[in-house]
């Protein structure tokens, strides 16, 4: 199986990309809010500093004369005279102690005048801190400058201060920081992908079980059925519905094959007598009376051949075709009185009396099918029933649905035939009915004429006290 191709690794691969991708989310939004706060507590310790620092400049830190006047009137800058200086607010103890030069990333701060000349620097700050350049207006900035954080803060009368601290300690956090959400995240990922396997795997057990069945049965195993524990969920229906489907074709196969061994049973004994028949004949010299009545023997042997065979072919036409042609809009009424005027003689025949009801009952049928309906309930009728008894005929609209019914009061038949009645070859009294030349085909033609149409074909009937027949079609409306 190509594996692109296969449910499972397409879930997993949705799966992982989707925790990757939850996981990467996860770890970044982690990450930078980390580093951001980090920052700001950074800058909050660099400006409890730059604070200080201030408050030291005011409180004397730098030279009076550095300090005033203001800019505009500047006196040239004088360089520092004895060394470098020693403001007395910077060196106190307030100060000093903000700048522990024990810590391992210790706090440095650097003053520059308003001239640009350095007035103090921490003993803990880095050579070579330029003076911060830009505007010169009153608010802090921040910057990161070659692995520090700085603060810088231009007074008003133009002094710059400037507290800084390296970031390597920091940088060294969040990189731990980093490496410890990459192994969370992978950690993640992998329980996430381990479990998403798991469940895509026992979710797609069915689907291999059924394609196991379906494999077997697909081997010629009809009787082989997919198990359905699950019924609830949307594989354990599609299972019913496969079981469904095969034990139709399971039942469609052994109808096919009981049918096929019926037909050449059928056909046997007539084609068995012809062949005696003419054995017979051939055997010696006979006269004219007896070649006669082998012809005629033979011939009722042949007429019987060719009803099964028109009724095996129609059967056949009716199940490959249904009743897509020749649809017309009719009145089963006015098909019912033509067939009963064609069967009158032979009612007649066996002195029955014919009670007809019709009334309207419009639809939508193939005549030439339904008339042979109407043929064969009526021959029935007129063949099981004894002489002199009453066949009652009816047609009416009843349910949506066109109704002919055909009742006789003949033998009726027992209970135990009646949910047979319909199948092919069926037949009540076989001997009996061999003898009338029934081969058990008749009814079933007309419920699949009935099926094809739309409607049904039932029988009522109690034994000794007649049968009654309903064929309902859809009705249509004129
Ligand atoms: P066949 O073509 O042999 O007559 P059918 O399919 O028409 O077969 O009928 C099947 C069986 O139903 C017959 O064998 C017969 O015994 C029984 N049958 C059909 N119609 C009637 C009826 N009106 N009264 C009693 N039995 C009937």
């Amino acid at each position: 199986m190509n594996i692109r191709k296969s449910i499972r690794w397409r879930i997993q691969s949705w799966h992982a990309m989707l925790l990757l991708a939850m996981c990467a989310g996860f770890g970044v939004t982690a990450y930078r809010l980390e580093k951001t706060n980090a920052l700001h507590r950074a800058d909050q310790d660099l400006e409890i500093r730059l604070s200080a620092l201030t408050s030291a400049l005011s409180q004397g830190g730098g030279r009076p004369d550095d300090r005033r006047p203001p800019p505009d009137d500047l006196p040239p800058e004088e360089e520092p005279r004895d060394g470098p200086p020693q403001p007395p607010g910077f060196g106190s103890s307030a100060v000093t102690g903000l700048f522990d030069s024990g810590e391992a990333e210790p706090f440095y701060y650097q003053v520059w005048t308003r001239r640009g000349t350095l007035l103090d620097r921490s003993s803990t700050a880095p050579d070579d801190i330029p003076l911060p350049g830009g505007s010169k207006d009153l608010e802090k900035s921040a910057s990161v400058r070659n692995g520090f954080r700085e603060l810088h803060l231009f007074t008003p009368p133009g002094e710059c201060l400037l507290v800084g601290r390296a970031t390597a300690g920091m940088e060294r956090e969040l990189r731990d920081l980093a490496w410890k959400l990459t192994g969370i995240g992978m950690a993640v990922l992998a329980f996430g992908l381990a479990v998403g396997w798991w469940i895509a795997t026992r979710a797609l057990q069915p689907v291999s079980q059924i394609s196991e069945a379906a494999t077997r049965i697909a081997a010629g195993n009809l009787k082989e059925r997919i198990r359905t524990s699950e019924t609830e969920s949307e594989l354990g229906q599609l299972g019913s519905l496969l079981n469904n489907t095969f034990q139709r074709l399971d039942t469609a196969f052994e109808e096919q094959a009981r049918f096929t061994s019926d037909a050449a049973h059928e056909l046997r004994t007539p084609v068995s007598i012809i062949l005696a028949q003419s054995q017979l004949s051939l055997g010696k010299e006979r006269g004219a009376a007896e070649y006669r009545e082998t012809i005629e023997i033979s011939q009722r042997a042949a007429k019987r051949m060719h009803a099964l065979i028109e009724s095996l072919l129609q059967l056949s036409v009716i199940d490959a075709s249904g009743t897509e042609r020749n649809l017309q809009s009719a009145d089963l009424r006015d098909i019912t009185a033509e067939q009963i005027t064609l069967m009158g003689t032979l009612a007649a025949e066996k002195n029955m009396a014919l009670v007809s009801d019709l009334n309207p009952a419009a639809c939508t049928v193939n005549p030439e099918q339904i008339g042979q309906i109407v043929v064969n309930l009526l021959t029935n009728a007129v063949k099981f029933s004894p002489p002199g008894s009453e066949i009652k005929i009816s047609t009416r609209i009843g349910n949506s649905s066109a109704v002919l019914t055909v009742s006789d009061n003949g033998p009726g038949i027992p209970d135990h035939h009646l949910p047979h009645l319909f199948e092919r070859f069926y037949r009540v009294d076989a001997s009996r009915n061999r003898a009338t030349g029934g081969a058990g085909l008749g009814l079933a033609i007309c419920k699949r004429i009935a099926e094809a149409h739309g409607g049904n074909l039932t029988v009522e009937s109690h034994e000794g006290k007649g049968s009654s027949f309903t064929l309902t079609i859809p009705h249509k409306e004129s």
